[in-house]
């Protein structure tokens, strides 16, 4: 019997064996092309989310909207679209789709007109205790018309006692837990707020007389931007005509940055948390190699989040590097028919083996991680039918063992492959001669760390530990209660 497929197994059997970051945020104030410097903003952030995008503006007496389901270039590339986003501050979105599914309602920037005006909110990251806070809100009154956590931080700040919108949003910060990065938009304020721990990147930006809040640096890059700096966790930074201030409202507790943000969710070109990622890759690939080498001939990248660590490995094992297996970029997320007969070329439509390289080597390949193990599968047998005498899979990551709840994608715990099997398993399951993965301490010494610091932990790494940093609120017998409209009954 065949395993049933959801619909985005189907989709994308591909990208669906990642782990996926769910949202890149862009604000930006004080330039009268507001609209489309975030445009191209999130245009460079396609990365965190393709499945829907928006843009909020303001033009200094009213508020302008556009979201669309699909990419950032296929709804915000016309003349007419940017021309209709008008003023000098704006804020986009990209999205994933989470738990809440991808519905045009849950498309950011959200929106709502407060007592003390309007405001827009985008948001990249997941409060872990939005399901609690929601069932209060709704019994106090509040209508929801989204399953969006975002919401909840909305209903906060318009319940808030509080007169000034500033102090609304400390308030509402004071009631939400989790990893959050957000951006908000007044008529006449840019607010960015990044949690106490934080677990999801925020940056400042400046170009010309405008500043801009964004999830990474490739970002600002993309509009000639000046980086200035990160905005600290638990920092209220807020943006308006007499230009930047920063507050930390509360005491925080030690940072703990997601360290997935290095090894796959972040941009290569970025530089986050002041390393840049590129860099830390190839030092992780260097320290993969010192803790498992293998006698082989060749390296192969599984393009195109493996390579940087591929040339770490390379660098560091004197074993050539080379393009092994060839990318496909042009592949749509709904290209593939949900029929058995062609579900199986699935993966060569996005990756094909480079034959005439492979063909009698021994090869090893690496990837930056591995969750359910289907796509390593359909790789590890592309490169042996391409003639690979062995085949040696090195990851640039420990071993996925345990979901996110901080505003990642991840698939339920039984589905990851290192939550199921040991290591010799999952290299049976994989078909591979062998299978290694980077140690813990080992990732933290190629972060520039003395290993990992076991009392006080300098990341999150939950996914690889299953030490949770911030409080699971609403979990409840190991899973996650999940926002809903029109089916809770209180
Ligand atoms: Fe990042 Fe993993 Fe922590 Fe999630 S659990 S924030 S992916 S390190």
């Amino acid at each position: 019997m065949t395993n049933p497929l959801s619909t985005r197994d189907i989709c994308n059997p591909f990208d669906d064996d990642k782990l996926h970051e769910e949202c890149g945020v862009f604000g930006i104030y004080g330039h009268p092309e507001a609209a489309a410097l975030a445009a191209l903003g999130l245009h460079a952030l396609q990365h965190r989310g393709q499945e829907a995008a928006g843009i909020v503006s303001h033009d200094g007496r009213h508020f302008h909207s556009h979201k669309a389901m699909g990419k950032v270039g296929d709804n915000f590339s016309s003349e007419e679209v940017i021309k209709s986003l008008k003023g000098e501050a704006a804020l986009g979105h990209n999205r994933y789709a989470t738990t809440g599914g991808t519905v045009l309602r849950n498309v950011q920037p959200i929106f709502a007109d407060l007592a003390n005006g309007g405001l827009a909110v985008a948001h990249n990251g997941n409060l872990t205790n939005a399901a609690t806070l929601h069932r209060r809100l709704v019994q106090e009154g509040s209508i929801f018309q989204s399953t969006m956590d975002t919401e909840v931080i909305i209903h906060l700040v318009a319940n808030s006692k509080k007169t000034r919108i500033v102090d609304c949003m400390i308030d509402a910060m004071s009631k939400i837990v989790g990893a959050y990065s957000l951006v908000a938009m007044t008529g006449k304020k840019l607010i960015g707020m990044r949690d106490p721990f934080g677990v999801r990147p925020l940056v400042l930006g400046k170009l010309e007389n405008a500043y801009i809040l964004t999830s990474e640096t490739c970002a600002l890059d993309i509009i000639g931007a000046d980086f200035i700096r990160d905005v600290e966790p638990g920092e209220v930074v807020v943006i308006d005509d007499s230009g930047v201030n920063s507050h930390f409202p509360y005491n925080n507790p030690p940072r703990r940055f997601c360290i997935f943000e290095h090894i796959y969710f972040s941009r290569p070109d970025s530089v986050v948390e002041g390393r840049s990622v590129y860099d830390v890759r190839k030092a992780i690939g260097r320290q993969l190699a010192l803790e498992n080498p293998v006698d082989a001939d060749l390296i192969i990248p599984v393009p195109d989040s493996g390579t940087p660590a591929a040339i770490g490995y390379s660098t560091e094992s004197g074993i050539p590097f080379d393009l092994g297996i060839i990318r496909n970029h042009y592949v749509g997320r709904t290209f593939i028919e949900p029929t058995d007969q062609i579900r199986h070329l699935g993966v060569k439509l996005k990756h094909n083996a480079n034959r005439a390289l492979i063909n009698g080597k021994r090869v090893i390949l690496v990837d930056d991680s591995i969750v359910r193990g289907t796509t390593s599968t359909k790789i590890v047998q592309m490169v042996r039918e391409a003639g690979a005498t062995e085949v040696h899979m090195r990851i640039a990551s420990p071993p996925t063992t345990y979901s996110c709840f901080y505003g990642v994608d991840t698939p339920s715990r039984n589905k990851l492959l290192a939550a199921r099997f040991d290591l010799k398993e999952m290299c049976k399951f994989i078909g591979a001669d062998s299978l290694n993965f980077i140690s813990i301490d080992g990732l933290y010494t190629a972060m520039g760390e003395e290993g990992r610091n076991a009392a006080q932990p300098q990341y999150c790494d939950a996914c690889f530990t299953g030490e949770y940093p911030i409080e699971l609120t609403d979990h409840e017998n190991g899973a996650e209660k999940e926002l809903t409209l029109l089916t809770e009954c209180y």
